[in-house]
């Protein structure tokens, strides 16, 4: 009966130490082995241990789509291929699904580690057999090493886990050691995302207005919406600091739906004290636009605040366009059946593709930023600024240029018969109270163009 007994706990230890799919350590094999091993280590000794969290980046994709069988034998093989590429007496252990861990012991440098890693990518690299299929595969590895990145092994995991994000965030392939101000951003972004359903619930968005002048007759004639957060300890933030965020959390669609229908209000109280007609363009992102219920929030929106639907612009990004174009082209067809237009944001960052802005129906090019600034002085971007423009007009489309903050530029592209442009030169984004003003105080020329 006590041997019985005795064979049991054996086997159940052993359970809990090795991973029946890869006889690799398991996740509490690392822990406790790390745990000991801080323990163990004498005060005065400087030599290190490190660890290397390693995530395979494709396997996901061949366990749903070729099954749980070839999926396990990826892992078997990688987990062979990781202790082949460490020393004798380090330990690999898979730690969850496709992840694993290597427990490097007695480092001296930290180049001897990323040596490891090295190792490691170079072999899961070489192409793999399973069933006769074969694979690729590859990695990305976050490094930490002991004591200088933590100083018990949750800290260290936690630690290691950021780097390994860094590190799948600058491509696949990739090895990261951690460092403390990666931590600090970690920290911060944490922070900024867990206010953010804060800055929902306590309506802490806020529009602000960029006006957008008619070259040609100096009018303002628009203005375009940014959104910022008002956050009540940190102050005004700037949307790349929270937009994506949003967008990965999915809350883009509760914001992205206020700034439609804020937007939409605000302009049209501008009608009502200027006594005239102002356009308004909206930022949307990818999610927005995929959302089967945009053109009904649009629609509503109209109708709640009876603007006129051709002062209403949305602006896209091609980038938005480049998968399943057809379908998205249907999707500004349809919006544009509500009367509004549609604006191509910041051409020429990304494909700049004219077969493509030729098959949709867009209404509106903006040209980016990047362009004007270096206009006149850069003959390239003067060639290619000329060019979209009347590119653009045998598309009859309009064209509003961004970020114009020279008196040259402006005159660069009233020449080349650019309608619209926005920019620091007129104005920067403001607060409403003071985009009226602004607004008033341009038709009296009180501000007169340059
Ligand atoms: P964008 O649509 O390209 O907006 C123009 C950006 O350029 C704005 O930055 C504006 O402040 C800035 N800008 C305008 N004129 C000048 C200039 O003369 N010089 C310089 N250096 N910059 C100028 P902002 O407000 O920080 O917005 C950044 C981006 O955030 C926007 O780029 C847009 O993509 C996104 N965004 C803003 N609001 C929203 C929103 O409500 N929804 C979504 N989805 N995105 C938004
Ligand atoms: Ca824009
Ligand atoms: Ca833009």
């Amino acid at each position: 009966m006590h041997e019985k007994i005795e064979e049991d706990k054996k086997r159940l230890e052993k359970l809990a130490m090795i991973d029946n799919v890869t006889q690799l350590g398991t996740r509490h094999n690392l822990y406790e082995t790390c745990r000991r091993t801080i323990a163990e280590q004498p005060a005065n000794d400087d030599t290190q241990f490190g660890i290397l969290f390693i995530d395979i980046d494709n396997f996901k994709r061949v366990n749903d789509s070729m099954g749980h069988r070839y999926g396990d034998e990826l892992l078997k093989t990688a987990g062979d291929r990781i202790s082949n590429s460490v020393r004798q007496g380090d330990l690999v252990c898979r730690i969850g699904g496709d992840e694993f861990c290597v427990l490097a012991f007695g480092l001296k440098e930290t180049k001897q580690i990323e040596q490891i890693a090295d190792n490691i990518l170079n072999a899961l690299r070489i192409p793999l057999f399973i069933n006769s299929k074969q694979l690729l595969v590859s990695a990305s590895i976050g490094v930490v090493t002991y004591p200088k990145h933590g100083s018990n092994v949750e800290e260290l995991l936690q630690h290691a886990d950021i780097a390994l994000h860094k590190a799948k965030f600058l491509g696949k392939n990739k090895i990261h050691l951690f460092s403390s101000e990666m931590d600090i951003k970690a920290k911060n972004d944490i922070a900024l995302e867990s206010d953010l359903s804060n800055a929902i619930k306590n309506q802490e968005f806020t529009l602000y207005y960029q006006p957008k002048i008619d070259l040609v007759s100096g009018k303002l004639v628009g203005a375009e919406a940014l959104t910022r957060w008002n956050h009540p300890q940190k102050g005004l933030i700037p949307p790349y600091q929270f937009i994506p965020f949003l967008e990965e959390s999915g809350l883009i669609l509760v914001v992205g739906h206020w700034v439609i229908k804020e937007a939409l209000r605000q302009s049209n109280e501008w009608r009502k004290i200027l006594g005239r007609d102002i356009g308004i363009a909206i930022n949307l992102s990818y999610r927005q636009f995929l959302d089967p219920y945009l053109f009904e929030k649009i629609e509503t929106a109209i109708e709640d605040t009876q603007i006129p639907p051709h002062l209403v612009e949305i602006e896209l990004t091609e980038s938005m366009m480049m998968e399943d174009f057809e379908t998205h082209n249907k999707t500004i067809e349809q919006l544009k059946s509500l009367g509004i237009q549609i604006a191509m944001d910041d051409f020429g960052t990304g494909y700049s593709s004219l077969a493509y802005l030729k098959k949709l129906s867009m209404d509106i090019l903006k040209i980016d930023r990047s362009f004007v600034q270096d206009l006149p002085k850069d003959k390239n971007s003067m060639e290619i600024v000329s060019a979209i423009i009347a590119m653009s007009h045998k598309l009859r489309l309009k064209v509003v240029a961004e970020g114009i903050e020279e008196v040259e530029q402006h005159a660069f592209l009233k020449d080349n018969l650019c309608e619209l442009g926005q920019g620091y030169l007129f104005s920067k984004p403001l607060p409403n109270d003071q985009f009226i003003q602004l607004a008033k105080d341009w038709e009296k020329n009180k501000k007169p163009l340059p």
